[in-house]
Formats: C-alpha cells, sequence, structure tokens
C-alpha cells in the first residue's frame, strides 16, 4: 500500500485516498474479475484517479490472472486429449461384456 500522502492534481488541495475496486475482464474468451485493482480518490473533489504506481499494481495482477488463465487451458487441453485416447482402451479391456449386437440378438 502506497504510505508517501499524494496530493491531488485536480484541486490541488485534496488528499488522494487510494481505494479498491473489483473489474471484470475478458481473456482470450475467459471471462474473470479481479477484485483488488486499486484506484485513487481525492479527499477534498473526489475526483477518481489511478496512480502510476496502481497502475503498474494492476497490471501485474492483470498479468498474473493472464498466466493463469494460460496455464489452466493448456491443462485443460492435455485432460481433453487424455479423455479422447483413454476412452477405446477402456472398451478394449472389459472382452467379458457382450457387444451390443449380440445383446439384441443380432
Ligand atoms: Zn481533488
Amino acid at each position: 500500500m502506497i504510505t508517501d500522502k499524494i496530493m491531488c492534481p485536480l484541486c490541488e488541495s485534496g488528499e488522494l485516498i487510494p481505494h479498491q475496486t473489483v473489474e471484470h475482464y475478458c481473456y482470450k474468451g475467459h471471462h474473470f474479475s479481479l477484485a483488488d485493482i486499486e484506484y485513487s480518490e481525492c479527499s477534498t473533489c473526489h475526483s477518481e484517479l489511478v496512480t502510476p504506481e496502481q497502475i503498474k499494481h494492476n497490471e501485474i495482477r492483470v498479468r498474473q490472472e493472464h498466466q493463469h488463465l494460460d496455464e489452466w487451458s493448456s491443462r485443460a487441453e492435455i485432460v481433453s486429449s487424455n479423455v479422447i485416447w483413454r476412452r477405446p482402451e477402456s472398451f478394449d479391456q472389459t472382452p467379458w461384456q457382450p457387444a451390443p449386437s449380440q445383446l439384441f440378438g443380432h
């Protein structure tokens, strides 16, 4: 958290108070929201602005979430390809079950 007091550049009399808000994003078709996106509000004129430090913080948070989504989607691809390759195997391993054609006497 920023400890230095930052004066409002708009009214030049108020102090910028750091706040956190929820922002919604979309990345490669995945929607996510971050609850610790920072901005500042002037205590006097109530202008809302984002300081360079807060922009840096917010960008890092968004980038972290992008990395999570990249890792998650590459894992999901591996899992789905495993499912495709495992299915015929599991049928081969149960030879004692009659084939559907035998069940119905065709
Ligand atoms: Zn102000």
